[in-house]
């Protein structure tokens, strides 16, 4: 049987890349419990918590991200239940596997994309090509992101010409970027989220934006880090936990 700590290391083998910000690894349990079945969500919520009956629980976003001073009731629950947590945020977001699962919801050829970099080896995000209409394009986004309700198109009025050519596709938020969106020449970028002030900026520089929320635009991101840890034939029963994105981004009329 293979530790938590080995686990995280051969993921980390498989993912490189991470920024120096970021918080990842085993956060919370005992690095070398041995593990025989693991879960995967995008957000570390209660209800993910309450939903998980494996050794382990992996979420894209850490639940301890900045300094904390005393426990809450999610790292509790996590100790009573004695369920091992690992955050693994950046290294999937650079990952091979997250632009290999995208393509495959996109209906794109993985040979032949492009990608944001980070300027440290890091490369995230797909640069491609789609002569779509706009609409159609939105909805094959909200078909990978579980989205029924009609997507924010911004800069749409400012742009003359909205045929789309090149469209850059960013998951969860995009302003770190924003220098490689604007050299990128792309025509649409779609992303989770980006500020305000670099929505006019891309403006400035005739590109529209299409937004998905931060949550629904990670969710394939469940899908790449189940076919990685399958791949690694550790002997895992490995389950992905429910859309988490229901209980964060619901329309109103
Ligand atoms: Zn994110």
């Amino acid at each position: 049987m293979i530790t938590a700590e080995e686990i995280y290391k051969q993921l980390r083998f498989l993912y490189p890349y991470e920024e120096p910000w970021d918080n990842n690894g085993i956060l919370i349990g005992n690095p070398d419990k041995k593990i025989t079945s693991v879960s995967i969500a995008i957000d570390p919520t209660f209800d993910i918590i309450n939903l998980c009956n494996t050794d382990m629980l992996i979420t894209h976003h850490p639940l301890i991200f900045n300094p904390i001073k005393k426990t809450n009731k999610l790292i509790h629950k996590l100790i009573q239940e004695d369920i091992t947590y690992m955050a693994l945020h950046t290294p999937l977001d650079y990952s091979d596997q997250a632009n290999i699962v995208f393509c495959n919801y996109m209906d794109l050829n993985y040979n032949y994309f492009n990608t944001f970099k980070n300027g440290d080896g890091g490369q995230i995000g797909v640069i491609y090509q789609d002569r779509d209409d706009i609409n159609n394009i939105a909805n094959k986004y909200k078909a990978m992101c579980k989205l029924s309700k009609p997507l924010p198109l911004y800069n749409a009025k400012h742009i003359s010409n909205i045929d789309i050519e090149i469209v850059g596709f960013i998951q969860g938020a995009a302003n770190s970027f924003l220098n490689e969106i604007i050299e990128s020449n792309i025509d649409l970028l779609v992303t989770g989220e980006i500020s305000h002030h670099n929505i006019i900026e891309l403006r400035d520089n005739d590109i529209l934006v299409m937004l998905l929320g931060h949550t629904p635009s990670e969710l394939f991101l469940k899908t790449a880090l189940y076919d990685s840890l399958g791949s690694l034939d550790l002997n895992l029963d490995i389950e992905i936990l429910a859309d988490d994105s229901n209980n964060i981004f619901v329309g109103v009329k």
